[in-house]
């Protein structure tokens, strides 16, 4: 770990609430780490009955709409934002499910369940190859396995199955 200012070494240094944080003796403040936030969609339709999945360029399997926070922007704002820039529909409804941190990238993934607004989706050919609906049971065979979006997927499929959104 070096310094984001001066590139020094950083030292582990114990911060008085925050516990061990890495420190630059040079500059003389704590560097706390830094990472990405980016937003994953796990996107249902107005009857709540299927799941949209996108294949992304040069990938074999589909895995869940998601894009990063742009700096100044809210989690919220970027929901809406990316899921349009993406499939050019808008969002009816979200609700915040839950977060992980994806090491290989340093993101903090913040899961969504979304309902997109009806009509067809236009996928950004920049980004997506194929986008489609999927049943519940189909979402789950074609979404990447062992993946943050599978088990983003799994959760909100219980969650709508439980009529809880
Ligand atoms: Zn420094």
């Amino acid at each position: 770990m070096y310094c984001s200012v001066c590139g020094e070494k950083l030292a582990l240094v114990v911060h008085k609430t925050e516990g061990l944080v890495p420190f630059c003796k040079k500059c003389g403040e704590y560097r706390f780490p830094q990472f990405t936030t980016a937003v994953s969609l796990v996107v249902t339709n107005r009857a709540k009955d299927k799941i949209l999945l996108a294949k992304h360029l040069g990938q074999d399997d589909y895995i869940l709409i998601a894009g990063y926070v742009k700096k100044g922007e809210s989690a919220e704002k970027a929901v809406t934002r990316e899921f349009k820039e993406e499939t050019k529909l808008n969002v009816v409804k979200f609700k915040y499910m839950s977060s992980r941190y994806h090491e290989p990238r340093n993101v903090l993934m913040l899961n969504f369940l979304i309902i997109a607004e009806n009509g067809e989706v236009v996928a950004d050919p920049d980004e997506i190859e194929e986008c489609r609906w999927f049943t519940f049971d189909e979402a789950l065979e074609a979404v990447r396995k062992q993946s943050v979006a599978e088990t983003f997927l799994k959760n909100a499929v219980a969650e709508l199955k439980n009529n809880k959104f």
